[in-house]
């Protein structure tokens, strides 16, 4: 019940990935024949993720993961941008990717401005429309929050700032698999996107840049990735990302569909014991896989630990910071008090999550709460 932490790599994954660790091991930027096997995975990698998000194969880039992704994303227009402007827009929901190079930005002279959220977890059009400034190069809006799954309205937010001229980039590292990502119908001039959420192996991500987006590079080398990103491309992995795409998105209306009604099942029963609130949004403007719920007057963690020893693995609402544990700034942002998110629990279900599962889980809360 924790997907949205990570996700096992499928058996279909390794099977495509396989024969780029010892049979076809060439580097892609090597001359000879027996590297064409590299480099050919590797475009066609590229061209298979260009074809589901809508965009051009140069146009996508990989990386580490999804934080290198934002922090490239971040910092990388930013600087490439400066002259322009020192302002940016974000959200008090982003993940640490984004907070933390924004803090960092900070710490260089750029401004940021951190939009508020409703107690759903949405953004304002207003509130966004009011901190445009003329010196704002840059806004950063996550496609879905990862703790409480709210959907954000990014392609209406990427027109407005299309009609402005200013860059947007969107974090979508939790909608990937469970939403349509078309980059064109979402406005969006920069994406993000981690493999280890899709079935693909940890320290694979995307980085999704439109032509002609001033960006500079995070990582300096040699011409590999057209010079943007170095380093000599990690080919398995890069295989491995594609096929979960391809299957992720083979099976996606099937799938999130199934999500979805399992999501609700879930809501539905955890609603019926006492004490317990859902937290984010129900309906459409939730991710088909999540669900978090505060169990009030009640510690998290100790329910956590209690559902750890009957075999589920769930994520809380605070994290270790400081040796101090922290409610989460997610929680605390939609306004919940610091109690409320010490007590609130995620549940993010996946491909192998069954109705079974789902029961279980509600069986072991009730009897936890008892
Ligand atoms: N952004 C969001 C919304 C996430 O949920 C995560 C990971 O949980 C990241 C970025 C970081 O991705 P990665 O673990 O691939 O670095």
């Amino acid at each position: 019940m924790d997907y949205s932490a990570t996700t096992m790599v499928l058996n279909e994954v390794i099977e495509e990935m396989k024969p780029y660790f010892d049979e076809f091991y060439g580097n892609p930027s090597s001359v000879y024949s027996f590297s064409m096997k590299s480099k050919i995975a590797l475009d066609e990698a590229r061209n298979t993720i260009a074809g589901i998000l809508n965009c051009k194969s140069e146009e996508i880039f990989f990386t580490s993961g999804g934080t290198e992704s934002d922090n490239w994303a971040l910092i990388g227009t930013a600087i490439a941008n400066k002259e322009k402007g020192k302002h940016i827009i974000t959200t008090t929901i982003e993940h640490h990717a984004i907070l933390n190079a924004c803090k960092f930005l900070e710490s260089q002279g750029f401004e940021i401005t951190y939009l508020p959220v409703d107690a759903e977890g949405l953004i304002s059009i207003d509130a966004l429309k009011e901190s445009i400034r003329k010196d704002t190069i840059l806004v950063s809006i996550m496609t879905a929050n990862n703790e409480i799954g709210t959907i954000e309205p990014i392609s209406e937010v990427g027109k407005i700032l299309k009609e402005k001229n200013i860059i947007f980039h969107t974090d979508a590292v939790q909608a990937v698999g469970h939403m349509k990502l078309d980059v064109s119908c979402m406005n969006v001039d920069l994406m993000s996107v981690s493999g280890h959420k899709i079935y693909a192996p940890k320290g694979i991500g995307i980085l999704y840049i439109k032509r002609g987006t001033k960006i500079s590079n995070l990582i300096y080398g040699g011409q590999q990735q057209r010079g943007k990103r170095s380093g000599t491309e990690n080919i398995p992995y890069i295989v491995g990302i594609s096929k979960a795409f391809e299957v992720v998105y083979g099976e996606f209306e099937r799938e999130t569909e199934r999500q979805k009604r399992l999501r609700d099942i879930f809501i539905d029963e955890a609603l019926k014991l006492p004490n317990v609130k859902l937290n984010g949004p129900r309906g459409e403007k939730r991710l088909s896989n999540n669900i978090n719920l505060c169990f009030n007057g009640k510690d998290g963690e100790g329910i956590l630990i209690n559902l750890d020893m009957a075999g589920v693995c769930a994520s809380s609402g605070s994290a270790c910071s400081a040796g101090a544990i922290e409610p989460s700034h997610v929680l605390t942002a939609i306004g919940l008090s610091r109690a409320d998110a010490k007590s609130s629990v995620r549940f993010t279900i996946g491909k192998f999550t069954t109705e079974e599962d789902i029961n279980y889980t509600i069986n072991k809360l009730c009897e936890i709460l008892k």
